[in-house]
């Protein structure tokens, strides 16, 4: 069994503490900064065992050398981006697994952000680490990779178990709420999500984790193949993947 904490940091970013309660064994998911992940070991007298990284980018790596200087833990993150996770110890590629003691993670590789983007899964637990391949309600930018690559790799976080909850790495969710009423106003599924969302934000609440079947049925960058969608912005006859290169390009400029 696994117990998540969520710690937010900078802005918007989501760092996760995650505790194998069998073994004790402790990771930190994409830390950003190192004294609330240390601040939070203390508190709750844990020993930080791993790092996961997502990707490369620095608000999800910024604290590996100095967590890793001041615990020992070792880092894991994907061999596709070896030459650019500080402090790299082990290196994954999709289909991995790896143990935290009793909690068993599958490594997906969902390249679109970053080229060496990966997510960490445990069927088990029915819990995904997604970093920032899917956000509620969004997807991530494409900084390296096509808009072919991430629809690809939404696809494949599409076809988890429904009820996963899903834990990424930024609070976007408001604003991709708002942009995903511009492309279906008349989805009665989202009108519903985003006023919970409201509230939520309006108590200073997370809006993460969410499940697969909420995105299924909010987020318009699951929903590229779906006719609702696809005729809401006058593009029944398009492939799906015109339809999620042009939601892509929307968002960008939204
Ligand atoms: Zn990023
Ligand atoms: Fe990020």
């Amino acid at each position: 069994m696994l117990t998540v904490m969520q710690i937010p940091v900078l802005n918007d970013n989501y760092i996760y503490l995650l505790r194998d309660y069998d073994s004790g064994l402790t990771a930190a998911v994409d830390p950003a900064v190192a004294k609330p992940v240390l601040d939070t070991l203390a508190e709750q007298g844990w020993h930080l065992d791993f790092i996961l990284n997502t990707h490369h980018h620095s608000d999800h790596v910024g604290a590996n050398h100095e967590l890793k200087n001041k615990t020992g833990c070792r880092i894991i993150g994907a061999k596709a981006d070896n030459h650019r996770i500080p402090g790299i110890d082990i290196e994954f590629s999709d289909g991995d697994r790896f143990r935290l003691g009793e909690t068993l993670f599958q490594i997906i590789e969902t390249p679109g952000h970053t080229s060496g983007h990966i997510v960490y899964y445990s069927a088990e637990d029915g819990v995904l680490f997604c970093g920032d391949t899917l956000f509620a309600m969004g997807c991530g930018r494409l900084f390296e990779g096509t808009a072919e690559q991430m629809w690809h790799s939404l696809q494949k976080l599409r076809a988890l178990p429904s009820a996963t909850r899903v834990y990424c790495a930024h609070e976007y969710t408001m604003n991709n709420g708002r942009f995903a009423l511009t492309i279906e106003p008349d989805n009665a599924a989202l009108q519903q999500r985003m006023r919970e969302v409201r509230r939520l934000r309006d108590e200073n609440q997370p809006t993460v984790p969410f499940t697969i079947k909420e995105e299924v049925a909010t987020n318009p960058f699951f929903r590229a193949d779906v006719d609702a969608l696809k005729t809401s912005i006058a593009m029944e006859t398009r492939p799906p993947l015109a339809v999620f290169a042009e939601l892509r390009a929307r968002k960008d400029v939204f």
